[in-house]
């Protein structure tokens, strides 16, 4: 308690001398950090500058949905104009970040364009993380960005197209995820669901059997952040919708439709989908800002960077911390609650009042599995599985997506989804 109290007193500082009282603000990503911080800004007198290399904000959690045919690409992104129309003090620029000068306060973005600023929020997410694993970033699959999702989708019809056309050749049926956590789990059964679907509808000349589904995981149980029981039920429900869970299993390295693992067992493949571990953007490490555990970017009690007046990090591209000092999960709530924070404490410098420290209030966390199949812990020690979770879980998505139109959409697709046994969008785009 007292170290808590000591902890929260030193992240508490002095306002900043001469901020002006409409500051200019840049926050660079649209991500749900970057938005919560630009809608809180927008109730107080600020120039804000929004940047994102992407006019659209994604809705990563879903992303898993367009990469297996369950919702179109326009269900899980969402015009940033469309988002800003109502802030009037509030504009947004396209363009990448490419440095910031932290002395000079300003950014410069890849086409060379200068923003300047007198506070800098910074939220431009998480990418993969390979771990040096050879031929992992060239042979797998991540899923990131809207791109990304539907490169997974025209390859897994690709994949499906050719068995039609060849025959079933060097385990061309056989998908791979690597990584038990959330998105591996949510990944493998979604592909189970669509495979055996698809064929038994669809590609009626395949023989379902042929179909396989391989989630690798190096710990001892699948979904480690969530208590054993749940991790248990996730793997008998993988197992039931017939996904082979491979436990203490480590990828060796990968190549070209081989997956070689530390066992030494190899895996012939047709696709390998990459879920193993969170890194953030390459540019955050040429920022000239200190970076700790996963390249994340150190913030201090209120999220300023450490060593920076000016610039705010949050997100999954910031190592923020709960009050016990364990790093903050990259998970949507933390973003939000993170991005929120830091515009506070803009408001509050500018009011010439000091910062006051982070607190992350955790609401729970869910992952699904399939149909009527998902995890939640939902606080004060409550854990749901099966049909409840996987209610709450899709509720909980349809509340969080921005817009109504993409509200709706997703709801009707799910519920055509559910009756019609997942007649998605199985198109292969781009020929
Ligand atoms: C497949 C998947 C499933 C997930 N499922 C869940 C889930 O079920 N529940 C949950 O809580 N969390 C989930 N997460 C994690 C959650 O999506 C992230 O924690 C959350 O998106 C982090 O928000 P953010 O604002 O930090 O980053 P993001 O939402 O990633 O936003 C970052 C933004 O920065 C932009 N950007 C990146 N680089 C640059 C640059 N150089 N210049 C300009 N703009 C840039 C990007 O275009 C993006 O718009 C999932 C993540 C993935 C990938």
């Amino acid at each position: 308690m007292i170290a808590t109290r000591l902890r929260q007193r030193r992240a508490t500082t002095a306002p900043v001398q001469g901020t002006p009282s409409r500051p200019k603000v840049v926050v660079v990503g649209a991500g749900f950090a970057g938005l919560a911080a630009v809608e809180e800004l927008a109730k107080f007198t600020a120039d804000v500058t929004l940047v994102d290399r992407h006019n659209f904000a994604t809705f990563q959690p879903l992303l898993y949905q367009v990469a297996t045919a369950g919702l179109n690409p326009g269900d899980v992104a969402f015009p940033i104009r469309t988002v800003i129309r109502s802030m009037a003090r509030t504009k947004f620029e396209q363009g990448e970040l490419a440095s910031v000068d932290a002395e000079r306060k300003f950014i410069v973005l890849e086409d060379g364009r200068t923003l300047d600023y007198d506070y800098l929020i910074l939220g431009v997410g998480a990418t993969a993380n390979y771990f040096g694993i050879a031929g992992a970033r060239e042979y797998s699959h991540a899923i990131y960005t809207l791109d990304e999702a539907l490169d997974v989708r025209n390859h897994l019809f690709r994949q499906f197209e050719q068995a039609v056309a060849h025959g079933v050749r060097d385990g061309a049926l056989t998908f791979v995820v690597v990584g038990g956590g959330a998105t591996g789990v949510e990944l493998a059964g979604a592909i189970a669901e669509l495979a055996h679907k698809a064929l038994y509808t669809d590609y009626t000349s395949l023989n379902p059997d042929d179909v396989k589904v391989i989630l690798i995981e190096q710990q001892s149980r699948l979904l480690e952040a969530f208590h054993e029981e749940l991790s248990e039920y996730a793997r008998r429900e993988l197992r039931t919708r017939g996904v082979t869970v491979l436990l203490e299993e480590t990828v060796e390295a990968l190549e070209p439709g081989v997956i070689l693992l530390h066992s030494g067992r190899e895996i012939q493949n047709g696709l390998v989908l990459w879920a193993a571990g969170v890194a953030v953007p390459a540019v955050v490490g040429r920022l000239g800002l200190p970076t700790g555990r996963g390249g994340r970017l150190m913030v201090g009690g209120d999220l300023r960077v450490i060593g920076s007046e000016h610039i705010f990090a949050v997100g999954d591209t910031a190592l923020a911390s709960d009050l016990s000092g364990n790093p903050l999960p990259q998970l949507a709530q933390p973003a939000i609650q993170g991005g929120r924070h830091a515009a506070l404490q803009i408001c509050a410098l500018a009011k010439g009042e000091t910062t006051y420290p982070f607190r992350y209030r955790d609401k729970g966390t869910m992952a699904t599995i399939g149909r009527r199949a998902a995890v939640a812990e939902v606080g004060h020690g409550i854990r749901l599985s099966g049909t409840p979770a996987w209610l709450a879980w899709l509720g909980l998505h349809v509340v969080t997506l921005l817009g109504s139109r993409n509200k709706a959409s997703v709801m009707i697709n799910w519920t055509w989804h559910y009756i019609s046994w997942g007649k998605g969008p199985r198109v292969i785009l781009g020929g």
